[in-house]
Formats: C-alpha cells, structure tokens, sequence
C-alpha cells in the first residue's frame, strides 16, 4: 500500500538518532549511538543506534530494525499507522489507505463512550455532579472540559450501551468495556464517576472510574491494559497541558484524576497525573519533548513521600532537575484545593524546594539531629547519593546536597565535602580505600577528555593503581592509546564503563583539581611505602653505618608526613578529625 519510494524517503528525511532520542537517553559512542534499551530491562546500555545505515541494534534483547518498526513496535501502532504518522511528523504526503485501522476504530469507540458517559451525568444524576461541585469545588466548565460522565448502575442503561455507541456488544467486550457476569453483561464501570484519559495526541484510550454507588469494590479503577492504554507511558491530562508545560518549561507531576482536575480548577494547566503508578523513565522520555523540568506535587503521606523520592532519583539519573512541594498538612493537592482554594495551592507551588534538598529533608525526618549520631547517619544515607552524582558527572547535584546537608546538620560545606568522600572522623583505611577507587575512575574520565592532562594521569596511577582491570588499561594509557584501542585490552562489562566514563562530561577545572589533591595522596602514599621498606631491611641490616643511615632516612621520611598532616592536606586533614 505504501511503494518503495515513499517508505525511503520517509526514512531519509526522518533523523533516526533525534527520533530514537525522543525515547532513549542516547550518548555518542563512537560511529553510533547507545542507550538504555526500551524493550526489555536493561541496566548496561546495549541499545545501538546507527545513523548513516538508519539502524538500530540491542546486544541485550535481539530486537532491531528501522525508524519504522522501532515507532511501531515502542508505540504499538500497526504498520500502516506508524508510516502515516511518520510520514506526517516528516512532512510527506502518503497515499491514505481508506480503511479504518485498529487503533482509528479504539478510540472512536472510546469518544463516543465518554460522550455517552458525560450526558449521563450532566441529564441524570444529580447526586453525583452535586459531589463534584460542593463536594470537590470543580466548576462546571471544567467538567465540560474533562468530559466527566457517569455509568449508572442500571440494567437498561447497559443494555443500551452498544447502540448508543454505534457499535455490537462483541467490539465492547473485546475492547474491555463490557464484562461478563454470569449469563449476561455488565459495564465493568457501572455506579462509577468516570474520567476520560486521553493519549498525548488527545484521543480517548480509557477511562478512570472512582466509586460512587456502593462501597463495593476499590475506590479506584481504571481501563484495563491494552495495546493503547498503558499505565506506564500514559499521563492523565498530558495532551491539554502539553503546550502549558513547554511554554511554562516545567510540568507538575501530581497522583490522582481530582489532584490534576483541581490543580486545573486552580488556575495550574501544565499538570500530568499518574494513572495509580510509579513515575517511570517512559513517562519521562516523553515528559522530556516538553520539559527538563518537574516538580513534584504527590500525596503527603509515607507512601506519597516515599515515592516522591523514588520519582527524583528516576528523574535524576535521566538529567531532570526536580522540585517538590512540601505540604505536610494536606493530604494532596485535591484536599488542599478543597480545603483552602486556589490561592493556597499557588503559594505551596511557589514555595518547593530543590529535588536534593527533599532528598535530604526526607532521611533528615527519620533521625533526631540533635545528637552527633543523628547527624552522622543522615550523612551516610546520602553518601551513596553522592558518590553516584559526583561519577555520573551531576556536579550541580552533589553542591546543592552538600548545601541542604550543611543547613540540617551545622556541619560547614567543606567538612562535609570531605566527609562524603572519606567518612567523618576516625575514618577506616579500608574506606579511604573505596573512595579512592571511586577516584580513580575520575583519573579515566580525565584521560579519555582532557589529552593535556594525560601524562600527569599516567604517572598517578602507576603510583596508586592496585586493581587488575585497571593496571591493564593503564598499560594501554602509558602507550596513549585512544578509548577505540583502549577497549581491545579489556572485556565487555570494563569495555562499557570506559565507553561510560569517555561520555560523562568532567570539566578542565574540576579535572586539574582532582589531580591536584590526588598528587598529594599519591606522595604521600610513596613516603609511606619507603618508610615501609625500611622496617622491612632494617633487622637484615648488620652494618653500622648503613643502619645509621636508613635511620636518619627514616626519621626524614617521618617528619615529612608530619608536616604535610599539619600542613592541612586534604587527607591529613580528613583523619585528624
Ligand atoms: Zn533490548
């Protein structure tokens, strides 16, 4: 139905990398492009995509193709689907196959069902839109808005269904909406407040229904899962705040239908919902067409609190910054919005805090910080934290943790700094040990980036390199081998950090810093290794003079350490406390 042509020139004119990018996370690597693999669970990136053979590849699951099959496989469209969206998205003109597809047919359905749901509501039910109006505050113009309906628990009304939907009753079974109960069908939303969810081209994909009639059943149900209605990349209310979202360049996130449908009330269009669960990086490859920039307004209970951070940590790893407001006195935004109006609302939005300083206010309540322990626990629930930031190259993040730290704690920022990588006080050498590993991938990162700081590189780590994997790739940098040539020395899994480290950006300054303070580490890791090697000859030793002279050697090796420790090196320092 589509000729050769058209499907090239489709493809040439589509960017695979910008249009793959649209939902994988994907850094240069070499020729090609890797990410995270969106079809199956991938914690090491073997996701490739090829721009000049129009390719991609996944090591981890097999899956491969064109920009084509990767549209229609990550969005579930039909062949002829994907091509006229694409085609569309490119700006070609394609003949139109003149027979309604699948996807065309589902949420036709879908609308005409909302539209029946809705003069249900607006015709017949009083009780219910008295609910919404005195119960929730929400005018009537944004229950036109949201097309808000209602399923009445009546058999003529089900009965009806399938005519007023202009369809047969097999279509509403198949498609979810009818169900089987004993010999005859039910709405599998009946007695329910029902709430449109739109995909984000704003076609109707499902329902959320909350409960009205009887306390039967959960509070809360929504369409079943299907090929068009995925909870894990749908976000209630994205296709009307979509354009709030990118002119406002940020988006609140917050968890149910009434918190969005209130926020809306409230003057606030660039909010999305979840539908009932946890934010994923799906949701946030597409929040990430509009913005980089979320703020979080869930639930303020334990479990809306715990997945608030959940949500940041996600939000971060992936390069959104994150905000999260902090209302301890409402349960969410809906119970606000009631309880206090539109103004309250506002205000709590103007005053979030960073997504650290949440991070760090979220263990700071755990613990009394009143006492020395307190303090020194809450520094370690964040030190993974900050080591993970500070490899991944999110500079800003660690400064702004160590600050909110600083705040909670009295601890002054440098003293932290050290603490997080050391440990506070009467630290173990086995820990300094492990932030040092830490360090040295540093050390790669500012060999792959920085060529003029290469030999300074080479020379610490032949000084403080213990570990295998490293000591061969330092034999590749003493040879100045570029990361192509540095990946035949090693296996996959080291090969992948390399690839990692060569992409995670460290800047000049902060590379010469590293050195810098590592320099220090280095000599006086060499100092002491003399010092060693003294005690080791010395009982071998039987000649006077040759014992005189390793002792004064010693003792000058000694007071060198001496002075660099009082001296206020970094590491000298760092033990003392
Ligand atoms: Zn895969």
């Amino acid at each position: 139905m589509f000729t050769k042509e058209e499907l090239d020139e489709i493809k040439k004119s589509i960017n695979i990398v910008e249009f793959i990018g649209r939902y994988v996370n994907l850094q240069k690597a070499g020729s090609s492009y890797r990410g995270l693999c969106p079809f199956h669970s991938d914690n090491d990136p073997s996701f490739y995509v090829h721009p000049q053979r129009g390719f991609f590849h996944c090591f981890g699951c097999g899956e491969k193709g064109d920009v084509i099959s990767f549209y229609q496989k990550i969005e579930s469209l039909s062949f002829s689907e994907a091509v006229k969206r694409l085609a569309d998205h490119a700006g070609i003109v394609v003949e139109i196959d003149s027979t309604e597809s699948e996807y065309d047919k589902y949420t036709s359905i879908m609308s005409r069902l909302a539209d029946v749901y809705s003069r249900e509501l607006k015709e017949g039910n009083s009780a219910v839109m008295e609910y919404l109006v005195d119960r929730r505050k929400i005018s009537l113009a944004t229950i036109d808005e949201f097309k808000l309906g209602y399923s009445p628990d009546e058999r003529t009304f089900q009965q009806s269904l399938p005519s007023k939907c202009r369809v047969d009753e097999k279509t509403l079974v198949q498609f979810g909406i009818l169900i089987g109960r004993g010999s005859s069908l039910r709405d599998r939303f009946s007695g329910r407040l029902l709430i449109p969810i739109d995909n984000e081209s704003g076609r109707v994909v499902g329902f959320g229904g909350r409960i009205m009639v009887s306390e039967q059943g959960p509070k809360y149900t929504n369409s079943p899962e299907s090929k068009y209605f995925q909870k894990n990349r749908l976000l209630f209310n994205l296709s009307r705040s979509k354009g709030a979202i990118k002119q406002l360049n940020y988006a609140v996130i917050a968890e149910g239908y009434f918190d969005v449908i209130s926020l809306f009330e409230a003057g606030i269009t660039n909010a999305v919902g979840l539908l009932g669960t946890a934010l994923t990086e799906r949701h946030l490859r597409i929040l990430g067409n509009y913005t980089r920039n979320l703020l979080f307004f869930l639930d303020s209970d334990d479990a809306g609190q715990a997945a608030t951070l959940r949500s940041i940590d996600i939000a971060e790893k992936i390069d959104f910054s994150t905000a999260v407001v902090v209302s301890r006195n409402h349960k969410d935004p809906a119970d606000l919005f009631v309880s206090e109006g539109a103004k309250a609302i506002q205000e709590v939005l103007a005053a979030a805090i960073p997504g650290p300083a949440f991070r760090v206010e979220f263990f700071a309540r755990k613990l009394d910080l009143s006492v020395p322990q307190g303090r020194k626990h809450l520094i370690e629930y964040l030190k993974p934290y900050v080591i993970n930031f500070r490899n991944s190259g999110s500079l800003a993040t660690v400064q702004s943790t160590i600050a909110a730290l600083s705040q909670k704690t009295g601890y002054s920022e440098r003293e932290l700094e050290l603490a997080l990588k050391g440990g506070l006080g009467g630290q173990s050498r086995s820990e300094i040990g492990r932030g040092l590993v830490l360090k040295l991938k540093d050390h790669v990162r500012i060999y792959l980036q920085h060529p003029s700081l290469r030999s300074k590189v080479v020379k610490q780590l032949e000084l403080i390199a213990e570990s295998g994997d490293l000591k061969e790739i330092l034999k590749g940098m003493k040879r100045g081998l570029e990361l192509e040539e540095l990946l035949d020395l090693v296996d996959e899994i080291v090969g992948r950090e390399l690839i990692d480290l060569a992409s995670s950006c460290i800047d000049f300054e902060t590379a010469q810093r590293i050195l810098e303070k590592t320099g220090e580490y280095a000599n006086r890791k060499l100092v002491e290794e003399e010092m060693a090697e003294i005690d080791r000859k010395m009982p071998n030793v039987k000649d006077e003079g040759a014992r005189r002279a390793l002792l004064v050697r010693r003792i000058e090796l000694s007071r060198l350490l001496d002075r660099k420790m009082k001296g206020g090196d970094q590491f000298g320092k760092a033990e003392k406390e």
